[in-house]
C-alpha cells in the first residue's frame, strides 16, 4: 500500500456503481506508471437525490477527479463552476476536475467513440447510422459530425431523433427503417437493446454486409448484433473500446500523463 496523506483521490460516482470497471482500470494505470502513491481511484454510489450535497462535499474537500456515470452525467452540470465547450455541446459531463474548490466539467465519451472508429477508417464523408437518441448517442453525434461524416439517426421515439438531428445536423428516421440503415458505411448502436435480453438486436442480421463497420456501445458481453455482424463478415467494434478510450482520456486529465493503454486494456479483457 503506497497511499499517503499526499495521495490524490479520484473516483467514479453512479447508481448503481458496483459493476464499474473504472477503479481496476485506473489503478492498474497508476501502478504501471509508478504513480500509485500519487493517485488512487475508488467508486462511490451516489443517489440522484443527493447529488447536490455530494458536489458541495467534493468542493469542500481535496477530491481531485470525479468520473460520472449513470444517472449523473447531466444532473451534475448545474452544480459545476465551469463546463468546457465540448461537454456543453454534448450536453453531458463525464469528468470533473477539482481545482482547489473550483469544479470544471469535461466530456471524454466522444473520444471513446472516435478513437476506435478512426483506427479502422476515416470518417470524412462517411454515412453513419446512429441507432438511439439518448445520452450515449449525443457523444456519438458530436464525434461523428465533428469529423465530417453524414449522420442518420434512428430512434424508437422519433421526436428525440429529430431533436438530435436539429442540434448536430443530420436526418431523423424511425427505428424500423432498416433499409436506410443498411445503406450506411458505419452503424452504431447506442440503444440498450441487447443489454439485458441477450437475444434482442436492434438490426436484423440480413441488413448487415461485409462492407459495414458495426459498433455496439453496450459492454460487458458480446451482443447479438456484434455476433451476427461477425457472421456477415463485417468489421466490429466492441462497447468496451468506448469504455477504454474515454477512460484513457480521463486518465490524462487527472494525472497529466499519457495512459498506459495496454495495461488498462488488459483489465477490461
Ligand atoms: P438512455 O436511456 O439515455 O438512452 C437509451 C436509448 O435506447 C434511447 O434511444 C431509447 O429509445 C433506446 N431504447 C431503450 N429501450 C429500447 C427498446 N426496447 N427498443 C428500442 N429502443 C430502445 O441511455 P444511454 O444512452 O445512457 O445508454 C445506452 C446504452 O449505452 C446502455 O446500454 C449503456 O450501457 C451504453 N453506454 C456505453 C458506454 C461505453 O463506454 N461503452 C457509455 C455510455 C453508455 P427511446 O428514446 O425511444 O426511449
Amino acid at each position: 500500500m503506497r497511499i499517503t496523506a499526499k495521495t490524490k483521490i479520484c473516483m467514479v460516482i453512479g447508481d448503481p456503481i458496483e459493476h464499474s470497471f473504472s477503479p481496476q482500470m485506473h489503478n492498474a494505470g497508476y501502478k504501471a506508471l509508478h504513480i500509485d502513491n500519487q493517485y488512487v481511484y475508488i467508486a462511490c454510489r451516489v443517489s440522484i437525490h443527493t447529488i447536490d450535497s455530494f458536489i458541495k462535499g467534493a468542493k469542500a474537500t481535496n477530491i481531485h477527479g470525479i468520473s460520472c456515470t449513470m444517472p449523473h452525467k447531466i444532473a451534475v452540470m448545474p452544480y459545476l463552476d465551469e463546463i468546457d465547450k465540448v461537454a456543453k455541446k454534448i450536453g453531458a459531463v463525464n469528468t470533473i476536475i477539482n481545482n482547489d474548490g473550483k469544479l470544471v466539467g469535461y466530456n471524454t465519451d466522444w473520444l471513446g467513440v472516435l478513437t476506435p472508429l478512426e483506427k479502422l477508417t476515416s470518417l470524412q464523408n462517411k454515412k453513419v447510422a446512429l441507432i438511439g437518441a439518448g445520452g450515449a448517442a449525443r457523444a456519438v453525434a458530436y464525434a461523428i459530425t465533428n469529423k465530417g461524416a453524414k449522420l442518420l439517426i434512428f430512434n424508437r421515439t422519433i421526436d428525440k431523433a429529430k431533436t438530435l438531428a436539429e442540434e448536430f445536423g443530420g436526418t431523423a428516421y424511425p427505428l424500423n427503417a432498416a433499409e436506410i440503415i443498411n445503406n450506411a458505411d458505419i452503424i452504431i448502436n447506442t440503444t440498450s437493446v441487447g443489454l439485458h435480453d441477450k437475444k434482442e438486436t436492434p438490426l436484423p442480421q440480413k441488413y448487415i454486409t461485409k462492407n459495414h463497420i458495426i459498433f455496439d456501445v453496450i459492454y460487458g458481453h458480446e451482443t447479438r448484433l456484434l455476433k451476427e455482424a461477425k457472421k456477415q463478415g463485417a468489421q466490429i467494434i466492441q462497447g468496451r473500446e468506448m469504455l477504454l478510450y474515454q477512460g484513457l482520456a480521463q486518465f490524462k486529465l487527472y494525472t497529466g500523463h499519457d495512459a498506459p493503454e495496454t495495461v488498462m486494456r488488459k483489465v477490461l479483457l
